[in-house]
């Protein structure tokens, strides 16, 4: 059997892949607008309970082609212990194409490219990131523990390795606020790391307004969905990285859109003009989700 210790969550892309909990909790654990692994001590699961729940899978779903290591940044086990996982993955489930994992930014500041490129050997795929913001005030008050400029250049090391980064984004962070300078520059650190994938989400409240009224002011309040459009168009706007593939199909999202900036911008913008010409399109909140 597979063990998990709720909450488990995994990317909308991931739908179809094997969970696997490589770590509990998230080794950064501070961003102020997140509560998903707060209950949880991060920690590292021994390879032996791993190895054991991967035997489970290859006896009973030895079809897998997908598996996710979860939790918050399983990036952050050591390379040598990561490296033994991944291995054991490929060699035990014959059908397998790929792994992912989140990982935190902090997670480079203790792997060097060589270390990522021995990853991206043994079958790493895909690395989902949190930039959440690109902009500094928004970085800052949210705990992330980086700069817009600290997280591009440490993204130059999986980039650097080849490693693929898909990168997420929240939209209504800061409020009503300058949604403009904060969708611009968030469109600027993805055009800086130009990764694979972008999405965007929207800020949901499960603990209600009171953290963000403290870490912003009294006056911070969510954005309507309108707001969430115009912030939306801000930063769509903005990107030029043209082969960067854009998703906000997350369930959290009024209006899901997907395109290239090469192609696909004009229509992206113009479904986002068109919803906010006419809001009935929209996702109605008790369909939202996280
Ligand atoms: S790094 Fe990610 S998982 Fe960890 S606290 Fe921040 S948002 Fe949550």
């Amino acid at each position: 059997m597979i063990y998990y210790e709720e909450p488990v969550i995994r990317p909308p892309a991931e739908a179809d892949s094997l969970i696997l909990q490589a770590t509990i909790g998230c080794s950064h654990n501070k961003c102020t607008f997140c509560i998903t692994y707060k209950q949880k001590k991060f920690r590292v699961r021994p390879f032996e309970h791993i190895k054991h729940e991967i035997d489970w899978a290859a006896k009973e779903i030895p079809h897998v082609r997908k598996v996710f290591l979860g939790d918050g940044d399983a990036l952050a086990i050591p390379t040598d212990d990561l490296v033994q996982i991944l291995e054991y993955l490929y060699t035990t489930l014959p059908a397998l194409k790929k792994v992912a994992v989140y990982a935190s930014p902090g997670n480079f500041e203790n792997k060097s490219v060589p270390e990522l490129q021995r990853l991206k050997a043994a079958g790493l795929s895909l690395l989902y990131i949190g930039f959440e913001s690109g902009d500094d005030d928004t970085l800052l008050r949210i705990k992330k523990g980086f700069t817009a400029n600290e997280m591009a250049t440490l993204m130059e090391k999986p980039n650097e390795a080849g490693l693929k980064i898909s990168a997420t984004v929240i939209l209504g962070l800061g409020g009503p606020s300058d949604m403009q300078r904060r969708g611009e520059n968030t469109a600027k650190l993805i055009d800086k790391v130009s990764p694979r994938f972008a999405s965007a989400l929207t800020l949901m409240l499960p603990l209600g307004k009171k953290p963000y009224q403290k870490h912003w002011d009294p006056n911070w309040r969510m954005l309507t969905p309108r707001e969430s459009l115009q912030e939306l168009r801000f930063l769509v706007n903005a990107v030029q990285g043209n082969k960067i593939i854009f998703r906000s199909n997350h369930a959290s999202n009024y209006l899901p859109i997907e395109g290239t900036f090469q192609k696909g911008k004009a229509k992206m913008l113009d479904q986002i003009d068109a919803a906010l010409n006419d809001q009935r399109a929209l996702r109605p909140e008790f369909l939202r989700g996280l």
